[in-house]
């Protein structure tokens, strides 16, 4: 099953996991270059962020795991182990590739 990216990543978007994925599936609204410029000018909590959260493409991630122990607010998880309140997210990373 793919890894899919929750809640907690809302507003934080460090990127601290895209450059570790193999396969480059970790995308968002916005480019890792323009969340940092972002964070550059505005500093980590900038307004422009919130709302913001990065989503693993389901058709690409090859589940290698790779990315879960990279994030700091343990927002990644693989697709059968996401917590119920967050259960909604599933279907929000495979909809954000397909708009
Ligand atoms: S599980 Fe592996 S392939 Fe899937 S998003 Fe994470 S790093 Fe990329
Ligand atoms: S999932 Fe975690 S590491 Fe990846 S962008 Fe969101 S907060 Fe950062």
């Amino acid at each position: 099953m793919p890894y899919i990216i929750t809640q907690p990543c809302i507003g934080v978007c460090d990127t601290a996991c895209i450059p570790v994925c193999p396969v480059d599936c970790i995308h968002g609204p916005l480019s890792v270059e323009e969340i940092e410029e972002i964070k550059e000018e505005h500093g980590e909590n900038a307004k422009q962020l919130s709302g913001i959260q990065m989503y693993i493409d389901p058709d690409v991630c090859i589940d290698c795991g790779a990315c879960e122990p990279e994030c700091p607010v343990e927002a990644i998880f693989d697709e059968d182990e996401v917590p119920e309140k967050w259960e909604a997210d599933i279907e929000a990373n495979y909809k954000f590739f397909r708009t």
